[in-house]
């Protein structure tokens, strides 16, 4: 599934193709996805409209057009973006396609189809949408330790599912938040209400370094993103406990543990985090 880092290197790819340009036409396949195509608002407020810039609210995708429309886009579990010169065979699982004023088209893939597409009309109200009551971003200036601390406070849950709430803070998916708490050297099954600032410093020092990181490996795959199809910002990240089960701890070389978590697989090293 990809996680904020791979959707934020999808962007910055999408950004440095999309403003600027017109959307002049749209093909939408017959497929429903996890919601049904908005064909009327695509038809309405995004075909004709030029694209200003692209931006990202946790792993949404936002395209905002000069008509103040919003194109909201979730990859779900396996969708895909992809810009294509015009007239390349389309993939089996290709849902949605954009036809740009420059020959170029953006392609949506998505083979289990549990990603979205909206559309926001002009003038929107976020409120009650699925951007509503999110968290800040993990490396916006709101996600503080101080932030985190008040959060916390009276809370018993366990530090890994708090750090997973989106509510609390968004995009930080499992991967990661075994990853940051590892370096934050911190139990994932600590009760959060027991955390110091200082304990929260480490965790949004953390936060900010492994997804900062991995978004620089998949800085990499940009230029087959934009390429190629099927490279969509997919990369190796270099793990340090996640899946790691049992093998020696790069710190200590005490073997790595796991435990289940909310449903979830969390590895963590025993001796390091406390
Ligand atoms: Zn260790």
């Amino acid at each position: 599934m990809p996680e904020l880092p791979e959707v934020e290197v999808i962007r910055r790819g999408l950004q440095r193709h999309l403003p600027g340009r017109t959307i002049i036409e749209i093909t939408a396949g017959n497929k429903k996805l996890r919601l049904p195509l908005p064909r009327k608002n695509l038809k309405k407020f995004i075909r004709g409209a030029r694209v200003t810039s692209v931006d990202r609210r946790a792993k949404f995708l936002l395209l905002a057009m000069n008509n103040g429309a919003i194109m909201v886009i979730h990859l779900g579990m396996t969708g895909r973006l992809g810009i294509f010169p015009a007239g390349t065979a389309r993939s089996k699982h290709d849902h949605l396609q954009l036809q740009l004023d420059n020959n170029i088209q953006l392609r949506f893939n998505d083979i289990r189809r549990f990603g979205f597409i909206t559309v926001l009309p002009p003038g929107s109200d976020t409120a009650g949408t699925m951007l509503d009551n999110l968290g800040p971003e993990p490396l916006g200036q709101d996600f503080t330790p101080d932030y985190m601390l008040k959060q916390a406070s009276g809370k018993n849950r366990p530090l890994k599912n708090f750090l997973m709430d989106n509510r609390i803070v968004v995009g930080i998916g499992n991967i990661y938040a075994c990853e940051i708490l590892f370096q934050a050297g911190l139990k994932p099954d600590k009760k959060v209400s027991s955390l110091t600032l200082k304990d929260w410093g480490k965790i949004v020092a953390s936060s900010r370094h492994v997804l900062q990181k991995a978004i620089a490996s998949g800085g990499t795959t940009i230029s087959d993103f934009v390429n190629e199809s099927g490279k969509s910002g997919y990369f190796q990240l270099e793990l340090q406990v996640y899946g790691k089960l049992g093998q020696a701890c790069n710190c200590c070389s005490t073997p790595i543990a796991k435990k289940t978590m909310a449903g979830r697989s969390t590895f963590f090293c025993p001796k390091c985090q406390k």
